[in-house]
């Protein structure tokens, strides 16, 4: 799963002016990790042909940062606001989320969701702040970031009276193949990361080997989710082009023809992003 540590391992080998330009949809450039890398993170990003960040925020502590990231970078790093599931036994402040949220350049209300792996917040603590959450973005008009981990069903409970009032995106989605058609009826995006590069993940190659083509979208969750090469800790935004690669091969299309379906799906679903 880890063949290799080099942190540029997949970087340097593609010619990005030959090809439509990538999103990370999903990388957390506002995590400490990047704190003293972040000009060479982007740099390789850039270079991968990767033309735009979007960065979700996910506890308390990590909203300003975001908002100072996206200052820092208003061309390219497009910010959403949220609290994750696994940060909620913190104080929680929902009338500060909500002012970010609608600060200027917000694209998205993220990373929230549900996660009922054994170490997370019980249930019914997750529930109330997902709700609060999604109303949110519905009342303002934003997409939603979902994370979610053994809560499918509960998940898909919770979202079906939003139908028609809500947009969003699965993040790194684990539901399996069976579990997607209801997600996309309900006017969801399917969102593919490192995950999907590794080469036994076989329920990641059959999602995205079924999943519609209008649907898909890439990200790398950078630091967090390792790709078939690169440990999870070294993970940055121009990895997305291995997640890329790996759904052109699974769907036996050209890379090009991957960059320009999943930007042109992000840039429909994140549609406050300016056009590239
Ligand atoms: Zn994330």
């Amino acid at each position: 799963m880890t063949r290799s540590t080099n942190p540029t391992a997949g970087c340097n080998s593609y010619s990005p002016s030959k090809r439509y330009p990538l999103i990370d949809t999903h990388c957390h450039l506002n995590d400490l990790a990047f704190s003293t890398t972040l000009p060479e993170v982007i740099g390789r990003a850039k270079a991968a042909g990767v033309c735009a960040f979007i960065v979700p925020a996910y506890d308390m502590g990590s909203l300003e940062r975001t908002a100072i990231l996206a200052e820092r970078y208003p061309d390219f790093v497009f910010p959403a606001y949220g609290l994750h599931p696994w940060f909620i036994n913190e104080p929680l402040d929902f009338p500060i989320l909500h002012s970010y949220i609608s600060l200027n350049n917000t694209v998205a209300v993220g990373e929230i969701g549900l996660d009922f792996s054994p170490e997370c917040p019980p249930a019914d603590i997750q529930a109330p702040v997902l709700i609060r959450q999604l109303d949110m973005a519905a009342a303002l008009g934003f997409p939603v970031l979902i994370h979610c981990r053994k809560a499918y069903d509960q998940l898909y409970e919770i979202l079906k009276p939003y139908k028609g009032k809500l947009r969003g995106v699965l993040h790194s989605y684990s539901g399996g193949k069976e579990g997607m058609a209801r997600f996309i009826d309900l006017d969801f995006y399917i969102s593919f990361s490192g995950s999907v590069t590794r080469r036994n993940a076989r329920k990641y190659h059959k999602t995205a080997g079924a999943v519609p083509p209008d649907r898909i979208i890439l990200e790398t969750d950078a630091p967090f989710i390792a790709t078939e090469s690169t440990v999870a800790s070294k993970v940055e935004p121009c990895h997305v082009l291995d997640v890329a690669q790996k759904i052109a091969e699974i769907r036996g299309l050209t890379l090009s023809e991957v960059c320009r379906v999943s930007t042109g799906n992000a840039l429909r679903l994140f549609d406050r992003i300016p056009a590239l």
